[in-house]
């Protein structure tokens, strides 16, 4: 299916994981796909040459989400380069796990930065630029309301406090004719959370169908939501998690 012919996506994230296959779909399904990635330069390069070499459009940006002028500079580049941008997948994140009275100040802004502020940014940043039919899409998580485990606060607030996030501005941009939904993956096979990790078996034996998720898997619901097929879902929670919050 081509269902994004035409459309431009900025996917935050790309290089790696879940943001790379979300990179991957859009561009499968037509939509010519600028990635960040922080540190992970040859991971982002071999994603952008695949999509190229499937004839896609595809840019890679070396940017820390954690610097508010880094974000502003990679969406002007995006719209500068490909006419503008229809598409804004907030996917970039951290997981840091550990008793919050062993964290210092550091550890808790980088955390806020990356996993929230660079959201609001991007979304700032892009918002100017959509037209009817635009769509921001959040990467949240199966623990952002519901946390089975110790040390996990922090990260359940960063995320949580996305869901806040994505119902306002779905508010603030439906008389543009622009969706903003959130997309909570549950335990997703990537270099975060390996299906082979140590934490994997007691992950698995929460998901009521068994097994990890594919970052596939949680690509395939961002293209539905980015298409028009999700064209009146708007402010709305997709758990993508196998059933682990039943
Ligand atoms: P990965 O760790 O596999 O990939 C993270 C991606 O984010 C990489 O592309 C990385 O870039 C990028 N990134 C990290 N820090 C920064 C930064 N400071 N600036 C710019 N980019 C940055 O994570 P996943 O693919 O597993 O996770 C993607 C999203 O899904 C996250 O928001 C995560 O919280 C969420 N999620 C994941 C779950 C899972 O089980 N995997 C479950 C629930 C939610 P680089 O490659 O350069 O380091």
């Amino acid at each position: 299916m081509r269902r994004l012919e035409g459309k431009r996506a900025l996917v935050t994230g790309g290089s790696r994981g879940i943001g790379a296959a979300i990179a991957r779909r859009l561009a499968a399904e037509g939509a010519d796909v600028a990635i960040t990635y922080h540190r992970a330069a040859d991971a982002a390069n071999k994603v952008i040459e695949e999509i190229r070499s499937t004839g896609g459009r595809a840019l890679a940006f070396a940017s820390d989400n954690a610097d508010d002028q880094a974000i502003d500079r990679v969406v002007s580049s995006v719209v500068n380069e490909f006419g503008g941008v229809d598409i804004l997948v907030n996917n970039a994140g951290i997981f840091e796990v550990g008793a919050l009275e062993k964290t210092n100040v550091e550890d808790i802004e980088r955390n806020l930065n990356i996993n929230v502020r660079a959201v609001v940014l991007a979304s700032r940043a892009v918002i100017p630029h959509l037209r009817s039919g635009g769509r921001i899409i959040n990467i949240g998580s199966c623990l952002a309301t519901r946390v089975p485990a110790p040390g996990i606060a922090l990260y359940a607030l960063t995320k949580s406090a996305l869901i806040g996030f994505t119902k306002g501005l779905a508010r603030d941009l439906g008389n543009n004719g622009t969706t903003v939904n959130i997309v909570h993956p549950g335990p997703t096979d990537t270099d975060m959370n390996p299906a082979a990790g140590d934490s994997a078996e007691g992950q698995r034996q929460r998901i009521a169908l068994g097994h990890f998720g594919s970052p596939e898997d949680i690509a395939a619901s961002v293209a539905f939501l980015a298409s028009e097929d999700g064209r009146h879902i708007t402010g709305a929670e997709l758990a993508v998690d196998g059933g682990i919050n039943i």
